[in-house]
């Protein structure tokens, strides 16, 4: 790691296309520039552009009437300003006209025209900037808008969707397939008259709806929207604007910036707070990327050999250490908040980034409202020449001020590797090696004295400081979904019946462990991607959620419905803080690597009931666990969940059927 970290270091010092040239010896002298004007600020009598762009020879600005085609109608230099930036003024109402910046090179090479990097409004395609009346991009009672009430981060209960598999099946019973807007629609039903969209959602009784990546990329045509192109949308091309596909109309520049506000405020309206994915880890293109067009070489990070380094796996990854991007970072997250109401945000590979960088968003972000949500992928997809120390990864998590990661110790423990398709997990009867995760999961990923670190899959030590710091999950849009993984892994003897077991005990796990769960959208309903591992850009057959296996799998529904009540009513699995956590919940020893228990009491966390315990049995055979005697209430057993009770049980040994949860409590 030493040898990488020297070649970092080289890196930072020496410019690459040519910054040289024009006096700087390296990104780092390039002047930061810290004003909250860059690129366009409008009013009716003028319209002043300022582009930051330190190394460049000379700057012009392009105007047209058009998104799209034709000439510019005016094309105007721009003047060398303070702080590499790069200015000029339009002494008229702008309002309905598109601009490019175009940057000549320290080589003296005139780049490709770029909307810039702080475009906030884009025409067709989000080729060209536009400039619109901003005023008409709020919906009514925007100024209203308010998020539901969140008390501790332990509360939330996540929900990943992307907009076209949650609507577009002809049985979603939604107008907007595909839309924004979809999430705007209420009183809509299944073809069986079951509850669909939003009113799903309050019913299902999650807190937060993670959307895939909504800003404008690039991988659809959003001219050829007829051809009904699916992608997840990690390709990002203007950080700071809507995606157009998702528009009724992606041609009216604030039509989807409209949309995405009326989304967020139905949302907010129905109980439900909204989490942005976001990907400033790397850009779709990288010679062509808007960033390269404006201060060319600066915002990425690179090899010795000048080539890009990648440790996204997607060409490129950029800079986070250098002083622009980290303020880029920092001043698009809160645009999103302060103009669109978001209330969280999903940072894709942000291993990639520093940790200093994401305790800066942490801490901007706390200054507008501490209850926004941040968690990431604290991993990276390949190498990168940024040293490990410095990366926000889940080892250095504890680095991290209230920044969240995956985990993806509890994930592979319950279902097996995402990497081995046939490899089975602690919840599907491969109970082996497994314990031990399944407790370090229980624990939120927290320090615990019950817990052996070294036994954890991938970890060695605990990596979240509170509960609040780790995502529990089994399954994200990534990798086969739960159901495919279950139907790919499972013993060969086990029945459609079993696999449904193991469903139920895998979530049964996340969503009664300490920590934020998460879920992926149409686990709830059985949803399969028929075994597509990668589906980034599969059909709508194979992405889309097919509502009528609501009624089909009402079974497994409730359960998925209850569980999430279960854990809504009763603080004790929500306990916000490692000492808490300590303090309450106790493992019971098994002497069975399949079975892992443990008691929350007295009284946890505020809970009305005063002791609560847990049983979670792996193994494919029924086994008998000694209840201690008292007078319990069964809350969940043998594959049945109903947190207003199932009967009383005395105590004693108790037979727990295979792949299934017992949870009793006494008062
Ligand atoms: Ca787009």
């Amino acid at each position: 790691m030493k040898s990488k970290s020297a070649i970092f270091v080289l890196l930072s010092l020496v410019c690459l296309s040519g910054c040289w040239q024009s006096g700087y010896q390296s990104y780092d002298d390039y002047p930061l520039y810290e004003g909250t004007d860059l690129e366009l600020t409008y009013t009716p009598q003028q319209a002043d552009f300022t582009l930051w762009s330190p190394a460049a020879r000379k700057v012009r600005l392009n105007l047209y009437t058009a998104a799209t085609g034709g000439e510019p109608a005016e094309v105007i230099a721009m003047r060398r300003a303070e702080k590499g930036t790069w200015r000029t003024s339009v002494a008229r109402d702008l309002v309905g006209w598109y601009y490019t910046f175009q940057v000549c090179d320290a080589e003296g090479q005139w780049l490709a025209e770029t909307p810039g990097i702080w475009a906030k409004a884009v025409g067709v395609n989000g080729d060209r900037a536009a400039i619109i009346h901003w005023q008409e991009t709020d919906p009514e009672g925007w100024d209203e808008d308010q998020s539901p009430e969140l008390k501790n981060f332990t509360d939330i209960v996540l929900y990943e969707m992307h907009h076209r598999d949650f609507s577009v099946s002809p049985t979603s019973g939604m107008q907007h397939k595909g839309k924004f807007l979809a999430l705007a629609e209420t009183g809509t039903k299944t073809p069986e008259g079951l509850s669909s969209g939003i009113d799903h959602l309050k019913e299902l009784g999650v807190t937060h709806v993670h959307i895939l990546p909504s800003y404008d990329y690039a991988s659809v045509d959003e001219t050829r929207l007829e051809d009904n192109t699916y992608n997840w949308g990690y390709d990002p091309k203007n950080y700071n604007v809507p995606e157009g596909s998702y528009a009724t109309d992606p041609y009216d520049p604030a039509v989807r910036i409209r949309e995405f506000k009326a989304m967020v405020k139905s949302l907010h309206a129905n109980g439900l707070r909204v989490v942005l994915d976001v990907v400033y880890n790397h850009t779709y293109s990288s010679d062509h990327s808007n960033f390269n067009l404006t201060a060319p070489g600066y915002f990425y990070r690179h090899n010795a050999d000048g080539t890009y380094a990648n440790a996204s796996a997607c060409g490129n990854e950029t800079a986070s250490e250098r002083a622009m991007m980290r303020r880029y970072i920092v001043e698009s997250v809160k645009y999103w908040v302060n103009e669109y109401h978001i209330d969280g945000f999903r940072f894709d590979l942000m291993g990639i980034h520093d940790l200093e960088t994401m305790n800066r968003v942490r801490s901007e972000l706390s200054a507008i409202d501490p209850t926004i949500f941040i968690y990431g992928e604290g991993w990276t997809a390949g190498d990168s020449p940024l040293p490990v120390e410095k990366r926000a990864i889940k080892v250095n998590a504890p680095g991290l001020n209230q920044v969240a990661v995956f985990s993806d110790d509890l994930r592979d423990a319950l279902k097996g590797s995402v990497f081995e398709e046939k490899q089975a997990g602690f919840a599907s009867g491969r109970v082996e090696g497994n314990a031990e995760s399944v407790k370090f999961g229980i624990v939120g990923a927290t320090q615990h004295p019950q817990v052996n670190y070294h036994k954890v899959l991938y970890s060695d030590a605990p990596y979240a400081n509170n509960p609040t710091q780790v995502i529990n999950y089994v399954s994200c849009h990534d990798d086969l979904c739960l159901v495919d993984k279950l139907q790919l892994s499972a013993p060969e003897d086990a029945t459609p019946a079993e696999r449904i077991k193991f469903n139920k005990l895998a979530q049964t796990i996340v969503f009664t462990s300490q920590g934020v769960p998460f879920m992926r959208a149409g686990e709830e309903l059985h949803h399969t991607k028929q075994g597509v591992h990668n589906s980034y850009k599969s059909p709508d057959a194979i992405n889309q959620i097919d509502w009528s296996d609501k009624t089909k799998y009402a079974e497994l529904y409730t359960y998925y419905q209850n569980l999430i009540a279960l854990r809504r009513d009763h603080p004790a699995f929500r306990i916000p803080t490692t000492k808490g956590v300590m303090e309450h919940l106790r493992f019971i020893e098994t002497y069975d690597p399949g079975v892992v228990a443990y008691t929350l009491g007295e009284y946890a966390n505020g809970d009305a009931w005063r002791e609560i315990l847990v049983v979670f049995n792996g193994n494919r055979h029924a086994v008998n666990f000694p209840v201690p005697d008292g007078e319990w209430t069964v809350v969940c057993r043998n594959g049945r969940i109903d947190p207003n009770g199932l009967g009383q049980l005395r105590g004693g040994r108790t037979r727990i059927n295979a792949s299934s949860a017992l949870i009793v409590y006494r008062e």
